[in-house]
């Protein structure tokens, strides 16, 4: 396998017209290379300065999850925290996790930050939306998003081997007019859901709100979670 490291968004383009297929820290595809055979040609973007910043409004796909501090909001710290072991943090990156992963425990922070994507098409980079990105598992650039008033992060306890834990996000956003949008993502099983309320009358109107959409159909030990995250984000944000 010719591994290639591209340093500017030509040579990555370069790369992918050559059927270069992209790799992260291969905390994923490792083990299924050593069973099938290795691809002929991969690309890793940890040279590409375009996939390598953190900033506090953006972040590049190769950025490798424990360099993920408190530059960018809690939402997303505290997503990348949660993934696996302190040697999975080491290794894996945003580009793996959001696109490769089936777990994905950075998808909810990045849906309530509203967060944009930056990915490279065969004649430009361009920006859509994160569920384009995972259905068409395009070569993903880097991640944009708006700084919230406040972003929460909760991941519950899981066994080892059981099923993908409960994960519940939140971000309060505010317009250019002073209103204020609350977006709640939740991950149940494999499923992520996400909706937006406005939230200008508190955490009860917006639970009101959140009970008729999807988020209301969940169990009900999820939706006690949803309940505590929306209160533990409204509350301090209350009267301010
Ligand atoms: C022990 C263990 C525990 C884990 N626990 C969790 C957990 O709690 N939560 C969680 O979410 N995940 C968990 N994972 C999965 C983890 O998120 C992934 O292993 C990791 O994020 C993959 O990142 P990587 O950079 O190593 O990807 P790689 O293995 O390099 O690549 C994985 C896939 O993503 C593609 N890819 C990589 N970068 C890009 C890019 N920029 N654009 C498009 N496609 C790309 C590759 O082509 C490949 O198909 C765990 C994994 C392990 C091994």
């Amino acid at each position: 396998m010719l591994l290639r490291l591209p340093t500017s968004v030509s040579e990555a383009q370069e790369c992918m017209a050559q059927g270069a297929v992209p790799i992260g820290g291969a905390t994923l595809v490792w083990a299924t290379w050593q069973r099938d055979g290795f691809p002929e040609l991969a690309m890793s973007l940890r040279d590409l300065p375009e996939a390598t910043a953190v900033e506090p409004e953006s972040m590049g796909a190769a950025v490798v999850l424990h360099r993920i501090d408190d530059r960018v909001p809690t939402v997303l710290r505290e997503a990348a925290g949660s993934v696996g072991t302190g040697a999975v943090r080491r290794t894996a990156t945003v580009g793996g996790n959001l696109v490769g992963s089936s777990l994905r425990c950075l998808l909810p922070a990045a849906l309530v930050l509203e967060a944009r994507a930056t990915v490279l098409g065969p004649d430009r980079a361009y920006e859509t939306d994160l569920a384009e990105v995972m259905a068409k598992r395009h070569l993903l650039l880097g991640l944009r998003w708006h700084t919230p008033l406040a972003s929460g992060y909760r991941k519950q306890p899981a066994a080892a081997g059981g099923p993908p834990p409960l994960v519940v996000a939140t971000a309060v956003h505010a317009d250019g007019e002073g209103r204020r949008r609350l977006r709640v993502a939740v991950r149940d099983g494999y499923e992520v859901l996400s909706e937006t309320t406005t939230c200008d009358a508190g955490a009860e109107g917006a639970l009101g709100t959140l009970e008729g959409t999807d988020i209301g159909a969940l169990p009900p030990g999820a939706r006690d979670v949803v309940r505590e995250q929306v209160a533990d984000i409204l509350g301090p944000l209350a009267g301010r």
